[in-house]
């Protein structure tokens, strides 16, 4: 069933290649390792392609292991991390940005943050901008797509904005869910089916990423705080073990996959 969607939805794609990966673009990620996680490929290509690539880090990720570490241990770890990361995904250090808003704080900070969006809009003027996709759940993620589709409406250059999904890929049919046949997992595997209809349509554009996995794998195992337990205790959740790690697989398909749309064209 699984080979089925994949197969599908690659069906239903444009691959972005040639003059498109050399495009100029700037990728928001909420915390630091969304950007490696879902477009840490592109961003290689890209680069490999000759185009300019900056990455903001929308938040400091403090507080991805409450009670088990301090705030501020943690900030530290994860921003030499994400320098780490970026390094080996070719960014240039110039062209990695902190804003250091605390987890879980984006929103409630939005003009602020949408006028820090716009100084960098400014400044590097890219063609493309990567975002969270729309639909994802974790707050600083779906503030992250808001706050940067308010400072474009303010910026009004012509743009092109890719969505990538990251928690959007812990659901069936991408990782397993433990179904039985009672009324109610029946109502949920039919929401579950109709999402991922909704899915299917909205993403239309890949980028194919296959001759550069063993780089992103790369960079994404620079995030030691995510990838491995920082103390030996099983409260420490990682991402590996998401899902049994059929979270993590995801990200390691031949393709990265985004829903694009332009503005003000
Ligand atoms: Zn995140």
């Amino acid at each position: 069933m699984l080979k089925f969607y994949w197969n599908l939805m690659n069906s239903l794609m444009t691959e972005r290649d040639g003059d498109e990966l050399k495009h100029s673009a700037v990728v928001f990620s909420p915390h630091p390792d969304d950007e490696t996680l879902g477009c840490g490929g592109t961003i290689i290509q890209k680069i490999n392609a000759g185009a300019n690539v900056c990455v903001v880090f929308m938040t400091d990720g403090c507080r991805s292991h409450p009670h088990l570490i301090s705030e501020e241990q943690l900030k530290s770890v994860r921003k030499t991390e994400a320098l780490a990361a970026t390094q080996i995904l070719g960014v240039e250090r110039n062209n990695v940005h902190f804003l250091e808003f605390k987890d879980k704080e984006l929103w409630q900070n939005q003009k602020t943050v949408t006028d820090k969006v716009i100084d960098i809009l400014l400044y590097y003027k890219p063609k493309e901008v990567f975002i969270p996709y729309h639909k994802e759940i974790p707050s600083d993620h779906w503030a992250t797509n808001r706050i940067i589709l308010q400072a474009l409406q303010k910026y009004r250059e012509k743009i092109t904005v890719y969505e990538y999904p990251i928690w959007f890929w812990n659901q069936w049919p991408w990782v397993p869910t433990s179904f039985g046949l009672r009324l109610k997992t029946i109502r949920i595997l039919k929401n579950t089916v109709l999402s991922n209809v909704h899915f299917l349509s909205d993403f239309r554009f890949s980028v194919a990423t296959y001759t550069v996995l063993e780089s992103k794998r790369a960079a994404l195992h620079e995030y030691k705080s995510q990838m491995t337990r920082l103390i030996p205790d099983q409260k420490w959740i990682t991402l590996p073990d998401v899902s049994r790690g059929k979270f993590l697989n995801c990200f390691f398909q031949p393709h990265e996959i985004f829903r694009g749309y332009c503005l003000y064209g």
